[in-house]
């Protein structure tokens, strides 16, 4: 099986009854990029650009943000890549500086610590707009955005940045593409703003794992609370639901790109929904697109139909189960 499921990498992922599903990385080190590997996905999803921060014993500095971005941007030149602004504390603190905090996922972390330090978002977005000098796939995605403030201010330095940037890449005979810009869907204040917030950006992508954690006030890195854990809480499902339906109401792009979005049972459950991307571990891809290449989206429906009805967890995965079994 395994070989059939990676002969089938490089097709897209068009469901039995012909519906187009894309396929995008979640990425991160640079081994993630690599082309060879990732040869079967439709671009880069979510770009974690906090990985390359950790493995720093500094802050890297502007040039080498640059490179950094630059490389991947080039990798992938003809597919969109979604950049993420810094998105450190949480459970990724920086070795290089140190934030005590009581609660650290309630703490500042993502655009929160950017924001105080607009020194350095300001520095990672024009990184990342030098990096797209004579590219046109860049987008950028703000985390952790709890409410309109947050993502007002972000949009101001990034317009400052805009501008900057465009004046070096005119004297270098570029105009500067305007990168599309989006929010991460994971704090779950932000799913009352839709309305507010879907003239202010081009695109959403939902975070399951942190809106699992922050809509079940449960650690997702606690092992004693593991079992209170669960994307498949009905909460949860319905929360993916009210999302995906008002996007596409506000004609808003939305994509997944939680843990939920690479699992055989979540990208079932998020197609049928109404969801047409999905972003993954590289080690999910061609295992997710062979299952979305197998099934027809109807039967999908019938799926996430039922598991939206279901009053527990336990039902859910139950079913999902036999389902996923039952094809084999
Ligand atoms: C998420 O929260 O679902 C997400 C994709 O971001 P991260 O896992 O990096 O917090
Ligand atoms: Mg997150």
């Amino acid at each position: 099986l395994a070989k059939v499921v990676e002969g089938d990498l490089g097709k897209p992922a068009k469901t039995q009854d012909g519906e187009r599903i894309h396929v995008y990385l979640n990425a991160g080190l640079s081994a993630d990029t690599s082309i060879a590997v990732n040869r079967g996905v439709d671009g880069v999803g979510l770009y974690r650009t906090e990985v390359p921060f950790l493995m720093q014993r500094s802050f890297p500095s502007e040039e080498e943000q640059t490179q950094q971005y630059r490389s991947i941007l080039s990798t992938y030149r003809d597919k969109p890549v979604v950049m993420r602004t810094l998105d450190i504390g949480g459970d990724k603190p920086l070795p290089y500086l140190t934030i005590e905090e009581d609660n650290p996922f309630l703490g500042w972390r993502g655009i929160r610590f950017t924001l105080d330090h607009p020194e350095i978002f300001l520095m990672q977005v024009r990184a990342m707009l030098r990096a797209s000098i004579g590219f046109d796939n860049m987008d950028i995605l703000l985390p952790m955005i709890s409410g309109i403030a947050e993502l007002d201010e972000s949009l101001r330095l990034i317009e400052r940045a805009y501008t900057e940037v465009a004046s070096i890449a005119l004297e270098q005979g570029y105009r500067l593409r305007r990168p599309r810009i989006g929010i991460m869907i994971e704090v779950p204040s932000i799913l009352y703003q839709l309305p507010v917030l879907k003239d202010r950006v081009d695109f959403i992508s939902v975070g399951s794992n942190d809106l699992t954690q922050y809509l079940l006030a449960v650690d997702r890195n606690n092992a004693r609370v593991a079992g209170v854990y669960d994307a498949l809480h009905p909460a949860v499902l319905h929360a993916l639901k009210h999302i995906v339906e008002t996007s596409r109401q506000y004609q808003l792009p939305v994509s997944v790109c939680g843990e939920l979005a690479g699992d055989p049972i979540g990208a079932l459950l998020l197609v049928g929904m109404g969801y047409r991307s999905l972003s993954m571990n590289t080690r999910n891809v061609a295992k997710i697109k062979y299952i979305l290449r197998h099934i027809p989206v109807t039967e999908m429906e019938q799926l996430a139909d039922y598991a939206l009805k279901a009053t527990v967890a336990a039902d859910v995965r139950a079913k999902t189960t036999e389902f996923v079994d039952g094809h084999g």
